[in-house]
């Protein structure tokens, strides 16, 4: 028996999964959520006809498992469909567009099943943006997230009832065994261990037409101020300095630490978070 790695077809693999995946051309709801000097440099790479740079392979492979996961979820049900808004003319795709009039978004994640869409606020954006678009007469709407947890909840220590993990886990001696052990302080139940397989949860979120009113004319604005910036003859590629300024985005929180065209456009990034961050939007128009 002969094994071999085949190192030649894992390259293959990887290229044809990053080319059926490379980005989409116009503009897009996202550009208006996700770092605009990013949603910049992807528009000037592309104007000057560069070949973008691939995201990184672990990127790769975990949005190809979430399109995978998300065409085997959506059949049966109308998917990926196009909406596009009378407002700035951008498109989304919606995962899914349940029963005729309702939107829902579709995530794959190694982020925990203990968190909650309030820990991602970029998502909520995101989905709220396609909610806006539907609204039609109606006084509020409702959209719905269905998340993939691909490592469950990372194997998180936690109560088995159900109880909140605090801060400060207490512990206590455990009798039979003699050593200290987490518990829970509101059932006095000792702590079992997390689950590392994948789970899924779906949560949905009801908003206001008033709040879905402002954060599409807000999305809107956005998309005005971004052509500008991809026109203005004074922001360049490679020009470090000469770059847009950062106006919208999560750039400290996640997209620094992984953006794939930073060293092609020269933009510093930010590393650490700086407390100035724009907070969510959907935060600043409830406020
Ligand atoms: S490095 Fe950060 S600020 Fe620069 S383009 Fe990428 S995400 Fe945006
Ligand atoms: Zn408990």
């Amino acid at each position: 028996m002969t094994i071999k790695r085949l190192l030649d077809r894992e390259e293959w693999l990887i290229d044809s999964l990053s080319a059926k995946m490379g980005r989409r051309e116009g503009r897009h709801l996202t550009d208006a959520v996700y770092c605009n000097v990013k949603a910049w440099g992807n528009a000037r790479l592309g104007m000057a006809g560069y070949d973008l740079p691939k995201p990184d392979q672990a990127s790769i492979i975990r949005m190809a498992i979430g399109i995978g996961l998300g065409d085997v979820i959506e059949a049966g049900f109308h998917h990926q469909v196009t909406t596009l808004s009378a407002d700035d003319s951008s498109t989304g795709t919606i995962d899914i567009w349940y029963k005729g009039r309702r939107v829902v978004e579709i995530k794959c994640t190694w982020k925990s099943s203990n968190s909650t869409p309030e820990d991602s606020p970029h998502w909520m954006e995101q989905v709220a943006g396609y909610a806006a678009r539907n609204l039609g007469d109606r006084k509020t709407a409702t959209a719905e997230l269905w998340i993939v947890h691909l490592g469950g909840d990372g194997g998180a220590m936690k109560c088995p009832v159900g109880h909140e993990r605090p801060a400060v886990v207490a512990k206590r001696k455990d009798e039979d065994t003699g050593r200290m052990r987490m518990f829970c302080e509101e059932c006095d139940t000792f702590y079992v261990a997390g689950n590392r397989n994948p789970e899924v949860r779906c949560w949905s979120k009801t908003w206001e037409r008033e709040e879905l009113l402002s954060l599409l004319k807000l999305q809107a604005s956005r998309q005005a101020q971004l052509a500008e910036d991809i026109k203005n003859p004074d922001y360049l590629i490679n020009g470090g300095k000469h770059l847009p300024p950062i106006r919208w985005g999560y750039q400290a929180q996640f997209e620094c630490g992984s953006c794939h065209i930073r060293e092609r456009i020269g933009c510093p990034g930010i590393d650490e978070p700086t407390g100035q961050e724009e907070a969510s939007v959907l935060e600043a128009i409830q406020q």
